[in-house]
């Protein structure tokens, strides 16, 4: 049988339920047990992939080829699991297959309501998920703040999956925030209290309250929490913020919520083995080098536009025993007439991420020239490989005005165009080339050092490629292509073996990087930025008097 969770959110958004649910995985995980998360999205677009990072942030790719919210990214660094198109369930998702089923005529004679039609589709979605992953437990988070109109059947259909599943089996997380208010700082209950009000209007009353704070919360203050919310003391867990995601785990199941919720869900006690993560924290809290590395982009704007870029970077510090910072550039500043010297001094290594649509194209493409020409470790993701290859095209092939279709209507030299299998799409859902593809790797190459084998496999989310017409050239001037699709037709990594780590990929090799199982691209860029760092920082012997 399995146990279900659910983790909904109050008080206020941007709260961190998220990294909450991500964190109980990585508890139950370490307890022995499998774990299927699922992410319950209120909006209506059926899937994440058509909205601008700028206002929801990255889409992330799963390996098969969903495009979803940023929370599954979570799920998987801190769970070590791969999620699925099951793993992300939308109201546009459910409507979608309501309707079509509602078309079809499965519910002939029936008016088609919101109950139980769709609250029907939202368990089915979830039991089926269950199934499929053979999961021990289900951690469900649902997006939103309870008190949101859009959320109301989701949460009804978790306050039914009580009745359906049986009380021992299902299991109510809460997260909200004290505030701290007035002249001493006081941890105000108040918001958390009426967030709880709220919830049991709608029948849900929480096993657990994970409480948001900036200060450890007294002993007084939890003991009135579990009064007023009817919430065992216990299960009021104190969430105090932390020096780096990764330690939230290890907080919470210091504060026994492993040990409660295995007791209270009937699971068997496997023992916990959180050593692994205990080391990795350590070295994340206390590392003996430090780099900085800059992510170009042009969503910069909203900090979790390119989470997993930033949180590969951060796992690829691990091996290397190193912190690393990641600096956020934004790209345009390159075109505002700001010197590639002047932006990127101070770093020690440099990454172009992924882009749609040409604002900001030029300023990628500056950022590559000069990390080419001053040996700045680069790596480029996605569009930053195509501009790695336009730049390399204009700058050392000669050919003026190379560019990508994607950019400008009959570039001179089209050195990158579209996909053939995308010349006759014209839908934007799900339409691009997405997913997990195969990839040879090209032997002596630096992938090839770093990937350590001949035939990887990496996630995609684009439309253009490399042009195989240009494929001679680009390799006659010095470029070598270290990735191709099996049947040779793809371009999949480019690199400029003259500089000491220069690598391009068409694919997106942050959506596989987990705390514990850092990027091989990732963990090279940091070493060879720290290598940099050290031929380059001046030593009391060489530097001047
Ligand atoms: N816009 C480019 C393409 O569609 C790159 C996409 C990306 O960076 N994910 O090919």
């Amino acid at each position: 049988m399995t146990k279900y969770i659910f983790v909904t959110g109050g008080v206020v958004s941007s709260i961190g339920k998220g990294i909450t649910t991500a964190s109980l995985g990585r508890v139950l995980r370490s307890r022995g047990f499998t774990v299927a998360p699922v992410k319950l999205d209120p909006y209506i677009n059926v899937d994440a992939g058509t909205m601008s990072p700028h206002q929801h942030g990255e889409v992330f790719v799963t390996e098969d080829g969903a495009e979803t919210d940023l929370d599954l990214g979570h799920y998987e660094r801190f769970m070590d699991v791969n999620c699925s198109a099951g793993s992300s369930v939308t109201t546009g998702k459910v409507y979608q297959s309501v309707i079509l089923a509602e078309r079809r005529g499965d519910y002939l004679g029936a008016t088609v309501q919101v109950i139980p039609h769709v609250t029907n589709e939202i368990k089915r979605q979830i039991v089926q998920l269950a199934r499929e992953q053979e999961a021990d437990v289900v951690i469900a988070e649902i997006g939103g703040t309870v008190g949101d109109i859009e959320s109301l059947p989701f949460l009804e259909a978790i306050r039914q999956m009580r009745k359906d599943m049986g009380y021992e089996n299902t299991m109510y997380f809460h997260v909200t925030l004290l505030p701290q208010v007035g002249p001493w700082h006081e941890l105000k209950t108040k918001p958390t209290q009426h967030s709880v009000i709220k919830l049991r209007e709608i029948g849900i009353s929480p096993d657990v309250l994970v409480c948001r704070t900036e200060v450890p919360i007294p002993d007084d203050v939890k003991e009135k929490i579990s009064l007023f919310c009817d919430v065992p003391a216990r299960g009021v867990i104190e969430s105090l913020n932390v020096e780096t995601i990764y330690e939230v785990p290890l907080r919470y199941e210091e504060a026994g919520l492993g040990e409660l919720v295995v007791e209270r869900l009937g699971l068997e006690d496997r023992g916990v083995k959180l050593g692994d993560w205990e080391r990795l924290v350590t070295i994340l809290k206390e590392p003996a080098n430090r780099c900085r590395i800059g992510v170009v982009g042009k969503y910069i704007s909203n900090g979790d536009a390119y989470k997993s870029i930033g949180e590969a970077l951060i796992h690829a510090g691990i091996p290397n025993d190193c912190g690393v910072e990641v600096v956020w550039i934004d790209s345009e500043r390159f075109e505002a007439g700001e010197e590639a010297a002047h932006v990127l001094a101070g770093l020690d290594g440099v990454v172009v991420g992924p882009g749609f649509g040409e604002r900001g194209i030029e300023g990628k493409i500056e950022a590559v020239r000069y990390a080419r020409e001053s040996g700045l470790p680069y790596l480029g993701i996605c569009l930053g490989l195509q501009m790695a290859v336009i730049e390399f095209a204009r700058n050392v092939c000669g050919l003026d005005g190379a560019n990508s279709e994607e950019m400008v209507e009959n570039p001179s030299y089209p050195v990158i165009h579209l996909l053939p299998e995308q010349k006759h799409i014209r839908t934007k859902g799900a339409t691009m080339r997405l997913g997990s593809w195969p990839c040879n790797v090209v032997h002596g190459t630096l992938a090839h050092r770093l990937y350590g084998e001949n035939r990887i496999a990496e996630r995609h989310r684009h439309r253009y490629e490399v042009n195989n017409d240009f494929r001679e050239k680009l390799m006659e001037h010095g470029m070598v292509i270290s990735g191709v699709s099996p049947d040779y037709r793809l371009v999949e990594m480019v690199e400029v073996p003259a500089h000491p780590f220069f690598i391009g990929t068409q694919a997106h090799p942050e959506f596989q990087s987990r705390p514990n199982r850092p990027h091989p691209l990732f963990e090279g860029l940091v070493e060879a930025a720290l290598e940099r760092k050290r031929t380059t920082t001046p030593t009391p012997e060489t530097a001047p008097a």
